[in-house]
């Protein structure tokens, strides 16, 4: 290992996490753990040299909020937006799957780049609001807590490291509106976090991968599953949170999570009926048969 790569190294404290990013990855990473209060010096416009050099050969995970933002302003369905513009891929670890944007297999170039720029700017993905910050979560089994923090990327061909305009972290992530996504997509990003940290320790019946897909990109079917089925007689559901789930794929999407982390990690977000326990007690007794 050069020394260069040592003192990048100790620099990120080489936590797990990080120690699972490529080396190509690494070597665009400002080698420096970063709190909301340090400072960077950027700035991206229009007439930059690189200006959409960043939109090509990327991967972008599109999480929930995401999702419901640009599916809202193309007016398209899940199931078409996701045939037309995502492509499946696994996290490594909690092998949990998420979308990407599909980017042009001839071009490398994302479908929503336009010689102009953005063509769903004021509603472009997360990751595409934070960059040139990464952030990075780490859910903390001993105390129980997310731990948060930021890294600087600095690719050769952005341009905008050049600039001079200073921000602090906090102050780039009130300007792109990422503040406003994370706390969207808190439900999304815990069930990940717990769900790394838990391993194999979690046994599930539940098919996982399916039920975190659909919570993450598909609140209609959600829906169908909530109201079509036996749902509503066996967990708990207040009227006002029926009613907004019926109308609201927001909150649709963020009751989709407290129900998963009840069912897989017991959380106390959305409880079992009494009378389900009774009815499941009933049927294995041969007293009831099954619904
Ligand atoms: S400055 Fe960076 S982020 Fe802005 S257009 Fe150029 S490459 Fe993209
Ligand atoms: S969604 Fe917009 S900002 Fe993000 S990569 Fe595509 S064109 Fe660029």
């Amino acid at each position: 290992m050069s020394d260069n790569q040592k003192a990048r190294d100790q620099a990120l404290e080489l936590d797990e996490e990080l120690r699972d990013i490529p080396q190509e990855v690494r070597n665009v990473l400002h080698p420096v753990r970063m709190t909301q209060k340090e400072h960077f010096q950027f700035r991206c416009h229009p007439g930059i040299d690189c200006f959409n050099a960043c939109c090509r050969n990327i991967e972008i995970i599109l999480t929930p909020y995401d999702l419901i933002r640009i599916r809202r302003r193309l007016n398209l369905d899940a199931e078409s937006f996701l045939y037309q513009y995502a492509t499946p891929f696994t996290l490594t670890k909690g092998q949990l799957p998420v979308p990407l944007i599909r980017m042009d297999p001839q071009t490398g170039q994302c479908p929503f780049n336009t010689p102009q720029g953005c063509s769903i700017y004021s509603d472009r993905p997360v990751a595409c609001r934070y960059y040139p910050i990464g952030m990075a979560l780490m859910h903390k089994q001993q105390t129980n807590n997310d731990d948060e923090f930021y890294f600087l990327i600095k690719e050769e061909f952005c341009h905008g490291h050049r600039e001079t305009k200073d921000w602090t972290i906090q102050e780039w992530r009130t300007d792109q509106g990422s503040d406003g996504y994370d706390i969207q997509n808190h439900g999304w990003m815990e069930f990940i976090l717990k769900r790394r940290s838990a391993g194999d320790a979690v046994a599930t019946a539940l098919q996982l991968s399916e039920f975190f897909y659909m919570a993450s990109t598909n609140p209609e079917a959600f829906r169908r599953f909530v109201f079509d089925s036996s749902f509503l007689k066996r967990f708990e559901v207040d009227p006002e949170t029926e009613r907004l789930i019926r109308e609201d794929d927001q909150a649709m999407t963020e009751f989709a999570f407290s129900w998963l982390k009840s069912v897989l990690f017991g959380d106390d977000e959305v409880k079992v009926k009494p009378s389900a326990f009774t009815n499941l007690k009933e049927r294995k007794s041969g007293k009831t048969p099954p619904p």
